[in-house]
């Protein structure tokens, strides 16, 4: 039970906010004084080539989200209207809403303790009962590789696409591997708050030269070769503006440093929070090197305080010796300080509630909307999936690479005396 009594930061300690170097704003003036002003010029060409660097993708198109990145992803993977595409279930919706886009059906798939990620036994299980699915979507939750040579086994045997939504990923490692290079089709995302960014920005990767011609086409409008606008085939609005690739080409050489400030951060907390009844979110280290995105923490189930979650509201009962993520975020908001609910498991989303919903155990779907606890009940005293446990129990922490030390410190006793 929050017992502290806090002085307010003075500026805001953010989740995760943009950090510029000055090299972007070179970039950017460059593609103004020579009026590259458009979605063609050399901070694009530029991003697509570092981006292959980075991730050893033969193919990157530079466009205007990850979201966007996924959604062509999913169209490359043949996705129809009707066809059943298994998704990362504890995810943001943009790993997910792509497929709805082009009438694909997303089975959620449950997530696993040990990576916070899509469950390969789960899978498994969601092949054995619809072995029609199409394309599977995978996204690395907070940085931390999933499951992938487990994954990919899987979607090799049943002949399924697999789409690496590796938005939050980017700089990190799965056996020696870098993430963004571990499906057929992969997305990474510039968005403002991700490990680099442009402002907003994405990249589809792949190492597959026709399907990255076809992205490449798709994201500008679907002309084809002809003395005029001819169009065999639909077309979208999806590439890279050149001053945003600007912003990109200054953050690139950054990457490394950004993943060491946030690596840091990490430590400091998993040190911090010695001796609390709670874990950090999975870094997997012997198969992974994470790029530490966003640090979480997640509560043991007999230190929760009574906490129900309904759609949109949320009530607890403060406890000596015990807190609940709702605690502990309204404690850092009261000191000035952003966190987060874990992302709300798509199977509990109003919108996909009646969409299949794959556990290891077998098939699923959500019984109850509202959890109250001790520990990792239900409401109707069975036990939460996997996802719903880790939403109900965890919450990420300011993870802002400008953060002071002092300033985490202070975030850590703030933490620390929610258990008093
Ligand atoms: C940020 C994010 C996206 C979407 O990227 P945008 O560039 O914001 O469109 C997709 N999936 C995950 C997991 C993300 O965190």
């Amino acid at each position: 039970m929050y017992t502290g009594n806090c002085k307010p930061f003075d500026s805001r300690i953010w989740l995760s906010s943009p950090t510029m170097h000055g090299e972007e704003m070179q970039f950017m003036k460059e593609a103004y004084e020579t009026n590259w002003m458009s979605t063609v010029g050399a901070n694009i060409n530029e991003v697509e080539k570092l981006a292959c660097e980075k991730t050893g993708c033969k193919y990157a198109v530079a466009l205007a989200s990850g979201t966007s990145a996924l959604h062509l992803a999913v169209k490359l993977a043949g996705v129809q209207t009707g066809d059943l595409v298994a998704c990362s279930d504890m995810t943001f919706g943009a790993t997910v809403n792509p497929v709805v886009y082009e009438g694909g059906i997303p089975v959620f798939i449950d997530t696993e303790y040990d990576t916070w990620n899509m469950d390969p036994a789960a899978l498994e299980k969601a092949f054995e009962q619809y072995s029609d699915i199409k394309a599977v979507v995978l996204a690395h939750l907070y940085g931390t590789p999933g499951k992938m040579d487990e994954i990919n086994a899987i979607c090799s045997r049943y002949g399924a696409v697999l789409i690496e939504d590796a938005a939050e990923a980017l700089g990190a490692f799965y056996k020696g591997k870098p993430c963004g290079s571990l499906g057929q089709y992969n997305a990474i995302s510039f968005n403002g708050n991700k490990i680099i960014t442009g402002s907003s920005g994405g990249m589809l990767l792949t190492d597959d030269a026709e399907a990255a011609d076809r992205v490449r086409k798709w994201s500008t409008q679907s002309r084809e070769n002809a003395p005029w606008y001819q169009h065999e085939e639909l077309g979208y609005n999806y590439r890279m503006s050149n001053v945003i690739a600007g912003v990109v080409r200054g953050q690139f050489p950054h990457l490394e440093e950004h993943i060491a400030q946030k690596n840091a951060i990490y430590e400091r907390y998993r040190e911090g929070f010695r001796g609390l009844p709670v874990t950090m979110n999975p870094v997997e280290e012997e198969h992974s090197v994470p790029n530490y995105w966003l640090s979480c923490m997640l509560i043991n189930p007999e230190a929760m305080c009574s906490q129900v979650r309904s759609d949109c509201e949320v009530l607890y009962t403060p406890e000596h010796g015990k807190s609940c993520p709702t605690e502990i975020l309204e404690a850092l908001a009261n000191c000035n300080a952003e966190g987060r609910p874990i992302w709300k498991p798509m199977h509990m989303q109003p919108i996909y509630r009646m969409n299949p919903f794959i556990t290891r155990e077998g098939s699923g779907r959500a019984k109850t909307n509202a959890y109250i606890s001790g520990g990792s009940k239900g409401m109707d005293g069975r036990p939460l999936d996997v996802g719903m446990d880790i939403f109900h129990r965890g919450l990420c922490l300011p993870s802002d690479n400008k953060m002071t030390p002092e300033q985490q410190d202070r975030i850590i006793a703030i933490v620390r005396a929610c258990f008093e």
